[in-house]
């Protein structure tokens, strides 16, 4: 008989939110991911109340860093424009920790979590799947792929598009110090979106507690180029991420990183996106910067 009703492949917040959930309702979910954690995830760290909702995590509650924004500032071939709602309408959080909380969160529901399992091989069989990691072959009757980009099982089972787009993205995270909040103490309310004149990609620039995260991210191909993108597209993130991170003893939680991941990945809380959303904003025009 499996050892485990239910194999999980990725422990990022899908992964892990299934296999609590499923362990929960008395299951006895495996989950294996090639990574540690906390683990780097290139991502601005964008979460709308909708993604929190779903995967139950209650803002008030949730004990890291988190930073709650009722305005929101987009700015587009040199016109800037601000969306103010008048309640939270978005949450900006740290990747490596929130993760990491949703894994500790399965793992203490009793979902049984293999950190450093990188999976190799999914094979289904007469019975149900049969998963291969250094941690052993498993098999149980259903798997679910939750390893974002490159899922195992997504491409074991034939579910990758041919016309899959990836994006590439560079970022980083940077914690400074209470005189450099207090100097930019003016763009900590809101996270600001800088989309790029070709509109293939986009900068952000977003303050959540004490920390910083800048990155720009675009579609892969010809004209991607990131470095370049952000001086060509002449906004402030990358001047203001310079002045931030390059100053005043801030201690950056990671290199700066940079990832690939699939075009389906959206800004903005893409788990849950403002489709839909009951919240409404109101925009103004902050006039050309
Ligand atoms: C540049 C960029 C910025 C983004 N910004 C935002 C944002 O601000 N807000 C937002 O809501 N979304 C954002 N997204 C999208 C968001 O990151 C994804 O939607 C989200 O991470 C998907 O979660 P997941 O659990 O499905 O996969 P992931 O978080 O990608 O987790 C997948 C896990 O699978 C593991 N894995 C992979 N391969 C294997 C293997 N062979 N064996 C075992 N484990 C494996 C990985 O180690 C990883 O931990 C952004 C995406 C990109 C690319």
């Amino acid at each position: 008989m499996a050892q485990h009703d239910v194999i999980v492949v990725g422990g990022g917040p899908g992964g892990s939110t299934a296999a609590w959930r499923l362990a929960r309702a008395g299951l006895r979910p495996l989950l294996l991911d090639t990574a540690v954690f906390p683990r780097v995830k290139v991502c601005a760290g964008w979460v709308t109340p909708e993604a929190l909702a779903d995967a139950q995590v209650d803002p008030q509650k949730y004990p890291l860093t988190i930073q709650a924004f009722s305005a929101c500032r987009f700015e587009f071939d040199g016109a800037r424009t601000e969306t103010c709602w008048r309640r939270p309408a978005s949450y900006g959080i740290l990747r490596r920790e929130f993760d990491h909380y949703l894994l500790d969160r399965a793992r203490a529901a009793g979902v049984d979590v293999r950190e450093g399992a990188r999976v190799t091989a999914v094979t289904e069989e007469a019975d149900g799947v049969r998963v291969v990691s250094p941690h052993g072959t498993f098999t149980a009757s259903v798997a679910i792929g939750a390893g974002g980009h490159r899922c195992p099982v997504a491409h074991a089972l034939g579910e990758v598009s041919e016309h899959e787009e990836v994006v590439v993205a560079q970022e980083s995270e940077t914690r400074l110090s209470p005189q450099w909040i207090e100097a930019l103490a003016r763009w900590w309310d809101a996270p600001e979106l800088y989309v790029e004149p070709d509109l293939k990609g986009y900068g952000w620039y977003f303050p959540k507690g004490d920390v910083l995260n800048v990155g720009v991210g675009c579609v892969s191909g010809p004209g991607a180029d990131l470095p370049g993108r952000p001086s060509r597209a002449g906004s402030s993130p990358p001047k203001r991420s310079r002045r931030a991170c390059g100053a005043a003893p801030p201690s950056r939680l990671t290199r700066p990183r940079s990832c690939a991941g699939t075009a389906r990945a959206r800004p903005a809380g893409s788990a849950g996106s403002s489709r839909g959303s009951p919240i409404r904003g109101r925009a103004r025009s902050c006039g050309r910067s």
